[in-house]
């Protein structure tokens, strides 16, 4: 066993936080006013290479490992949770299925020019009457000779509103549940595709999200994502284990810049004639924050190095986003407390972190859903 990051991991984990102080964190005020991404921002991090980190180098990627994404993901999120989900986005949901099932001419012409940033895609599986339960989605993919007419409506979908194209769950078998969920690509300007409504939100502001409606979306055959019905089942199976992993990773950046925060503030804030940062219980909330980064860090890199040894990892997966996410949260509220009046001033750090932290407890799987997962892996 090896507990160290390689020096690989450390210089790259550098570059990136290096990266989000000088390019990301001076223009966080701006996007949360403007309640969108700064999108020179976006196509700067697309010609860093980010984007490609997890893709082959044909495709323009960095061949990186799963714990090198991870760590990619958790220093945006330190930086700026708004930017880290858009980033996640592109990197992995949007693009992913395209990479793994689409054709030679889909990747070169969407998803080279996404990991440059020139492109943006994204993933529509919620629908207003159905999230967590995906096999009660009612998005109907209609065969009608060389193509499939997709009819229903899509809610609460990243980037939409800026998307060129979507990875859509819909079902070519209604009476199937789950396994009749099929995956199709979508692109931006295809008629019957509209953007219906933006969603406003209390966190991630920028990190925009919409619903979609598709009303008789004509795609040709060859969109339907792994070439025969009944291949979206497996193909969602595929990605959902790396997806909470990498939220974990959202969860851990998101915790330690509370902690980083509230441990500044300790040591500057005062109070009956010592910093507070000398009482106990000022001291005990951060040794709090503290035990569960650590323990976060542990399970989202064993999560990360079981994805990379591609070993069965449901539990340990769900784990990896469960206790993150949920620490995360509670590191936010505790940083709120201890800045006390100042925690709910806009002009403060803490309440963006508090406010985004609400997305981490949803986006890759409510704990409820997660802790029944890793019931069922306990055998119940
Ligand atoms: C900011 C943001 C961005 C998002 N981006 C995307 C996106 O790009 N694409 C996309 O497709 N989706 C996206 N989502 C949606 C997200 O995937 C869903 O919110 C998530 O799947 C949960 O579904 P739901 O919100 O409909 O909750 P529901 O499924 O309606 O759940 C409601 C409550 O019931 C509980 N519950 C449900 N079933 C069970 C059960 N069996 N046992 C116990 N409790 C249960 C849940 O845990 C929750 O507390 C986004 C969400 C947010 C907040």
């Amino acid at each position: 066993m090896d507990f160290q990051l390689s020096p690989e991991h450390l210089a790259f984990q550098e570059s990136v936080a290096d990266f989000v102080a000088r390019e990301v964190t001076p223009r966080i005020a701006v996007m949360e006013e403007q309640q969108a991404l700064d999108l020179e921002l976006f196509h700067r991090i697309g010609a860093l290479g980010y984007f490609g980190l997890r893709y082959p180098e044909e495709y323009g990627g960095a061949n990186g490992d799963a714990l090198m994404f991870a760590l990619m993901l958790e220093e945006f999120a330190r930086g700026y949770l708004s930017l880290a989900a858009a980033v996640m986005m592109q990197c992995l949901m949007g693009t992913t299925f395209i990479f793994r099932y689409g054709t030679q001419e889909q990747k070169q012409r969407l998803l080279v020019p996404a990991i440059r940033g020139e492109k943006i895609g994204t993933i529509a599986m919620t629908e207003p009457n159905a999230g967590s339960d995906l096999g009660a989605i009612t998005t109907r993919a209609t065969r009608d000779g060389d193509a499939y007419v997709l009819t229903g409506t899509k809610t609460f979908i990243t980037s939409a509103t800026r998307a060129d194209f979507f990875s859509i769950a819909a079902k070519t078998n209604p009476d199937a549940g789950f396994k009749g969920i099929d995956m199709f690509l979508v692109e931006k300007g295809t008629p019957g595709l509209a953007v219906s409504k933006k969603i406003l939100k209390v966190g991630v502001v920028a990190s925009e999200t919409a619903e979609i409606t598709l009303d008789g979306v004509r795609v040709p055959k060859e969109n339907l994502f792994g070439g025969k019905e009944g291949s979206g089942f497996g193909a969602l199976r595929a990605t959902l284990n790396e997806i909470r992993v990498m939220t974990g990773a959202l969860g851990i950046g998101l915790a330690r810049a509370a902690r980083d925060e509230a441990l500044r503030y300790s040591q500057e804030r005062s109070a009956f004639g010592h910093k507070i940062g000398d009482f106990q219980a000022i001291q005990h909330k951060l040794a709090d924050m503290e035990v569960g980064i650590e323990v976060s860090r542990w399970m989202v890199y064993y999560g990360a190095w079981l994805l990379d040894q591609k070993r069965a990892c449901n539990k340990e997966a769900a784990i990896a986003k469960l206790f993150p996410t949920e620490h995360a949260a509670k590191c936010a509220d505790e940083a709120t407390r201890i800045f006390g009046a100042y925690g709910m001033a806009m002009e403060m750090t803490p309440q963006r972190l508090y406010r985004d932290s609400r997305f981490l407890l949803y986006g890759g799987g409510t704990g409820e859903l997660l802790k029944n997962i890793i019931a069922k892996e306990m055998g119940m």
